[in-house]
C-alpha cells in the first residue's frame, strides 16, 4: 500500500541524547530523525535499552536532547516545559491517585489548568463515556481492575486534547486476553479522537496489528519506518527481518544483479533470484530472507529450488511448522503450512523434500 502524505505533527531532526561522562557516557539516542504525521497511529518498536522511552521523554519535555531539535506542527519545542506542549503522556504504570475516584482523576488535569468547573464536568462525562467507565466514576481506582485502571489513565491523558498523546508500553502490565481487548479499544479511541498516537512497545505483534506505521529501533537508532505491511515484507536490514515474525536466513553468494534483483547461490549450489532494499547494492556474501509462510515443501526434492530432509513437524493448531536440515549445510529452514480440516499429513519426519518459494517470497539484505 503506497504511504499517504500528510502534515507533520511531530518532527524529530538529528536528536542526539547522551547520558553519563567520560567512561560512563550512553550514547541513549544517536542521531534521530523521524517525521510523525497528524493523526497517526505511529509505534516505537524495538527490544529494551534501544531508545523508545527517551525519545517519548525528550517529546514531552521531561528531558533535553544533547542535539538537535523537536519540531511540533513546525515549531521548536524546546522553549516550553512539559505542561505547557500539546502533548500527555500514559505512563505504563497509570499513575492513578488511589485516593480519588474515578472521575477526580479524569478531571485532575483539567483542575491543574484551571479550567471553569462546568467546563471540567462536561468534559470527564465525555471522556467516562468514551472509554466506557460512568458505571464506575464514583469509585476509588484502587477500588477498580487492572484493565479499568488502564481506561481511566487513558481517560485522564485524553481529557486536556492533547494534541499528541504519548503511550509508554501502557498494555504491558494487563493479561493478554485483556491486552487484545484494550488493543482494540486503543485502535478505537485514536480513530474517534483524531489525535495523534506515539505508542512505544518492544512487542512485535501488538506494532503490527495496531500502527499505521512503525520505527524499528535498535541502539539508540531507528533503522527503518514503514507501514506494518512493509516492515513485515520489506524489511531494510537483517535486525528488522529477524525481529518481526519468524524468518529463514539464508546464506549465499551474489552471482549477478540487474533492475534490483540479485541472483544469489547457495551451499547447495541452487540459486535464487530475489529483490533487495533500496540504497543496498548486494555484493559478495549476502544473506536470503524468506518468511516461512511464503516457502512451500514439496514431496519430490526434484521440484524443489533447495533441497533438505525433514528434521520436525510441530503442530500448532492453526498451522504447522516443518524444520528441514537444508542439502547445503546451515541452520533448520522453517515452512510453515496454514492447517485446514481437509489437510493430509503427507510429510514424515526423515523425508527427503524440496522447498519452493512463492514469487517475491525472498530478499536479498546485507549479511
Ligand atoms: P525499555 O523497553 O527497557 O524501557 P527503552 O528502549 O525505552 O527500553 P531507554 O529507557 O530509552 O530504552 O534507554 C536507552 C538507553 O539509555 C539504555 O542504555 C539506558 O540504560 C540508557 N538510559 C536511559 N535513561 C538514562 C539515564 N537517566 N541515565 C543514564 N542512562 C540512561
Amino acid at each position: 500500500m503506497p504511504e499517504q502524505p500528510g502534515k507533520n505533527a511531530i518532527e524529530v531532526r538529528g536528536v542526539r541524547k547522551v547520558f553519563g561522562t567520560g567512561e560512563n557516557q550512553v550514547a541513549a539516542l544517536d542521531t534521530v530523525s523521524v517525521s510523525i504525521r497528524e493523526n497517526e497511529f505511529f509505534t516505537l518498536l524495538g527490544p529494551s535499552g534501544c531508545g523508545k522511552t527517551t525519545l517519548l521523554r525528550l517529546i514531552a519535555g521531561f528531558d533535553f536532547p544533547t542535539a538537535g531539535e523537536i519540531l511540533l506542527h513546525g515549531q521548536d519545542i524546546a522553549p516550553l516545559p512539559p505542561y505547557k506542549r500539546p502533548v500527555n503522556t500514559v505512563f505504563q504504570s497509570y499513575a492513578l491517585f488511589p485516593h480519588m475516584t474515578v472521575a477526580q482523576n479524569i478531571g485532575f488535569g483539567l483542575e491543574m489548568l484551571g479550567k471553569p468547573k462546568a467546563e471540567i464536568e462536561a468534559r470527564v462525562a465525555q471522556m467516562l463515556k468514551l472509554v466506557k467507565m460512568e458505571a464506575l466514576k464514583a469509585r476509588r481506582t484502587s477500588q477498580i481492575s487492572g484493565g479499568q485502571q488502564q481506561r481511566v489513565a487513558l481517560a485522564r491523558a485524553l481529557a486536556p486534547q492533547p494534541k499528541v498523546l504519548l503511550l509508554d508500553e501502557p498494555l504491558s502490565a494487563l493479561d493478554y486476553k485483556l491486552r487484545k481487548e484494550m488493543q482494540i479499544e486503543l485502535k478505537r479511541l485514536q480513530n474517534e479522537t483524531g489525535i495523534t498516537f506515539i505508542f512505544v512497545t518492544h512487542d512485535q505483534e501488538e506494532a503490527l496489528t495496531m500502527s499505521d506505521r512503525i520505527a524499528v529501533m535498535s541502539a539508540g537508532k531507528i533503522l527503518q519506518v514503514g507501514t506494518p505491511r512493509d516492515i513485515y515484507d520489506r524489511p531494510a536490514e537483517r535486525f528488522v527481518a529477524d525481529f518481526i515474525g519468524e524468518t529463514n536466513f539464508l546464506p549465499g553468494t551474489v552471482l549477478s544483479k540487474q533492475a534490483g534483483v540479485a541472483t544469489v547461490k547457495f551451499a547447495s549450489s541452487a540459486t535464487i533470484s530475489a529483490g533487495y532494499p533500496e540504497g543496498f547494492n548486494p555484493t559478495g556474501e549476502v544473506t536470503l530472507v524468506v518468511r516461512p509462510e511464503h516457502a512451500d515443501l514439496v514431496p519430490d526434492p526434484a521440484k524443489g529450488t533447495i533441497t533438505g530432509t525433514l528434521s520436525n513437524i510441530v503442530y500448532f493448531g492453526t498451522d504447522t511448522h516443518y524444520h528441514v536440515k537444508l542439502d547445503g549445510g546451515g541452520e533448520n529452514f522453517i515452512v510453515r503450512h496454514q492447517n485446514s480440516r481437509s489437510s493430509a499429513v503427507i510429510y514424515e519426519t526423515g523425508a527427503k523434500v524440496g522447498i519452493q518459494f512463492e514469487e517475491d517470497a525472498a530478499r536479498v539484505l546485507k549479511d
